[in-house]
Order: C-alpha cells, then sequence, then structure tokens
C-alpha cells in the first residue's frame, strides 16, 4: 500500500462535512433526520444573478480568464471594498480564488514556513488549523469560552504571541460562534498586533453582511485600526452572502507581494476560478443587495426562536450571537445529564441516531462541551429539532 504523505497525515476531514454526509446516508436509509449542520443559506442564489451566470454561457464566456480574476470582478471588489469598509485597493491587490477556502489557503502557503506560528482563536473555523497544518506550521490556539463571548482578550492574545508568529487570524462575526468584534474589542487587539509588527494579520469578513442590524456597523481590525493595512489581508467572498456556496467564489484585498505570492500558488493549482461563476460573483456584488437584507431578516426570526427554546431545555446554555447562520449552545449538562455520552462526540452520535437531529459537535471547532446548531433551515424544521431535543433532555 502506499504511504501517504505526512503532510496529509497530520489533518483530518472537514468535520462539519461528515456530519452532513451522514445525516444524508441515514435520510436514504429511511430515517427521518433533521440537519441542523449546514454551512450554507437555505436561500436560492436569487435571480438577477443566475441570469448573469446564463447569459454568460450563452455569449461564450467558457474559456479561461486570468488566474487572479477578470478585470471586471476585481473592479467590482474593488468598488465593495470602498462602499463597505473605506478601503481602498488596486486591482494588483485584488486576488479571485475558488471560494474563501482557497483564498485562506493560498495564504498559508504564501506566508508560512515550518516553525513559523499561527494564531487562531478558538473555537474556530474548522479548516485554519488544518490548513496551517498542511503548509508544515503550527497552530497556537487561544481558548475563549462562553464567559467571554467567545473573544479572546487583549491579554491572551499577547500571552500567544512570540517571534515565530507569522499570522493571526480574525473570524467577526464568527463560523461557529456568530460572535462579532466590536470597534473596541479590535482597537484593544490592534495595540497588542502594533507590537509585534513581523506578523500579518488575516481577518476572514465572509458573514459581514449577517449581522444583526442593531449590532451597529460592520467594522474589522483595519477598519479600526487603519495602521495596519500594509500587513493585514482582507478575505471575503459571495459564498454567504448571496447564498452562492456552490459557484466557489472568494476574495481576497491585501498587501500586493503578498497577493501576487498567493496567486503564485494559485497558478500552480486551479489556475482561475470558473469564467462563469466570476460574471455571477460581479452581478451580486453590483447589483441591488435587497436580498441580503431579506434573508438576514429570517435568520434573525428563526435565531430568536431557537435561542429562547434552547434555554429552555435542561442541560443547554445558548447565548444569543450577534450574527451569522450559527447558534452554539453549551451542551455539558446534557451530556452530564445522559446515559452513556460522554462527550459531545458522543452527543452528536447519539442525537442523530435516536433523536433524527443532525448537529455539529463542539470539538471540531476546537470546544468541547459546545455544539453548533446551523439556523440555516427551515422554521418547521427548527420547531421540530427542537421538540425532539426537549424530549431526548427529558
Ligand atoms: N471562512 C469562514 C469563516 C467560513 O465559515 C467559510 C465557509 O464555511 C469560509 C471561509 C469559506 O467559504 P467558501 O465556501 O467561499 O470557501
Amino acid at each position: 500500500t502506499t504511504k501517504l504523505s505526512n503532510r496529509v497525515q497530520a489533518v483530518k476531514p472537514s468535520a462539519t462535512l461528515a456530519i452532513t454526509a451522514r445525516a444524508k446516508e441515514l435520510r436514504a436509509a429511511g430515517k427521518d433526520v433533521i440537519g441542523l449542520g449546514a454551512g450554507e443559506p437555505d436561500f436560492d442564489t436569487p435571480d438577477h444573478i443566475k441570469q448573469a451566470a446564463i447569459d454568460a454561457i450563452k455569449a461564450g464566456f467558457t474559456k479561461y480568464t486570468a488566474v487572479d480574476g477578470t478585470i471586471e470582478l476585481k473592479h467590482a471588489i474593488i468598488a465593495k471594498f470602498q462602499r463597505d469598509n473605506g478601503l481602498d485597493y488596486a486591482p494588483e491587490q485584488i486576488l479571485v480564488s475558488c471560494g474563501g477556502k482557497q483564498s485562506f489557503y493560498n495564504l498559508a502557503q504564501a506566508v508560512l514556513d515550518p516553525g513559523d506560528e499561527v494564531v487562531i482563536p478558538a473555537p474556530y473555523w474548522v479548516s485554519y488549523p488544518d490548513m496551517v497544518l498542511l503548509a508544515s506550521a503550527a497552530p497556537v490556539l487561544v481558548q475563549a469560552g462562553a464567559e467571554q463571548r467567545f473573544k479572546i482578550t487583549p491579554n491572551q492574545l499577547r500571552g500567544a504571541m512570540t517571534d515565530k508568529t507569522k499570522l493571526v487570524v480574525i473570524n467577526s462575526p464568527s463560523n461557529p460562534t456568530g460572535m462579532a468584534y466590536s470597534r473596541d474589542e479590535l482597537e484593544a487587539l490592534g495595540d497588542v498586533l502594533r507590537d509585534f509588527p513581523r506578523a500579518l494579520i488575516a481577518t476572514d469578513d465572509m458573514y459581514e453582511h449577517i449581522l444583526w442590524p442593531d449590532r451597529g456597523a460592520f467594522v474589522n481590525i483595519v477598519m479600526a485600526c487603519p495602521d495596519l493595512l500594509p500587513r493585514t489581508m482582507v478575505l471575503n467572498g459571495v459564498s454567504k452572502a448571496y447564498s452562492m456556496t456552490g459557484w466557489r467564489i472568494g476574495y481576497a484585498g491585501g498587501p500586493e507581494a503578498v497577493i501576487k505570492a498567493m496567486k503564485k500558488v494559485q497558478s500552480q493549482s486551479t489556475s482561475n476560478p470558473t469564467s462563469i461563476a466570476q460574471v455571477a460573483a460581479q452581478a451580486a456584488l453590483e447589483g441591488p443587495q435587497e436580498c441580503i437584507g431579506e434573508m438576514l431578516s429570517a435568520f434573525k426570526e428563526r435565531h430568536d426562536l431557537v435561542v429562547e427554546r434552547l434555554n429552555a431545555i435542561q442541560g443547554i446554555e445558548c447565548l444569543p450571537t450577534d450574527g451569522t447562520f450559527y447558534v452554539f449552545p453549551k451542551v455539558q449538562g446534557l451530556i452530564d445529564a445522559l446515559d452513556g455520552v460522554r462527550t459531545d462526540l458522543e452527543l452528536a452520535e447519539q442525537l442523530i441516531e435516536q433523536a433524527g437531529v443532525a448537529l455539529v459537535p463542539g470539538s471540531a471547532f476546537g470546544a468541547p462541551g459546545y455544539a453548533r446548531i446551523s439556523i440555516a433551515t427551515s422554521r418547521e424544521n427548527l420547531e421540530n429539532a427542537l421538540d425532539r431535543l426537549a424530549r431526548v433532555a427529558g
């Protein structure tokens, strides 16, 4: 048998995708399973975006494009960064990739060497640590539990930084916790980052638009600390804001030298993202933005329902979030109460097999004792799932 590389053996497959696959498997076998694992909106891609792609196919826009994205899409991204974030980029500072996932992958491959450390607040998006390992660098996890609203403090950040720190990751609003850093909190983190000029910063703004309106306007680390711009990579994409997860378009804005290196990585892996999807992404960014607001109010209504009902269940404690389509309840009480269940992984297994509810165990995000529940499913599904959870909890 083939010996697999040490590199690939050091990482695990995405746990969120695994739970979705298991739910599908059980459903195919005739079991009634409600999936609360989804990492994507349950809304359709808006029609004007689809139409732009259909027109592109008909017009024959079906060949290679520039590796780093069409100039038209880059201009749409530059306009978006100006409009929403007050950031000014030149086309050479923009890279379009096959999803936000590839943006981060390219970044890791472009800047990390063995021995480098990457500071990742936990709970984290499942892919950060593994993509860092694939680049032969070391993730340094900083734990932030519910008692601190899943946000790291400046002191914690300082404690994690060393002269080996090459990259610091900030994801706000966060997958899986739904929490967002305030401007004040970001300014305080920025004060620490200024003392470590060697470290790059990656702000993953994928959930920028899925922020409850009463939480104020979106802010990221460079909007809070403009002097950090020369060493900050802003990562974003159309997947979540426009229900376009299958189109695979993400983008990055940042220092030209790093963008150029990321482009080189991409040129030797995927080349350009799909030509047709790029036209669709351009239509998303340049077209009417009302679709976002409609989705947002549906998510907020479901969020309010789910948080209230979860907190009524014995053994579950759930903080209200700032945004995203996830909630991240503490389920340790339920784990302690159920026979034969010792960990959040075993809880997730028992819930999927016996209660017909699929959620993702917190361990997948570096937070044992918690679970991620996706509210990107119908109200009816959510109510049924909550009934089932309440029944299990007794
Ligand atoms: N960043 C975060 C925090 C995410 O949750 C996701 C998707 O789950 C991504 C990036 C990647 O999104 P994409 O589907 O565009 O690759």
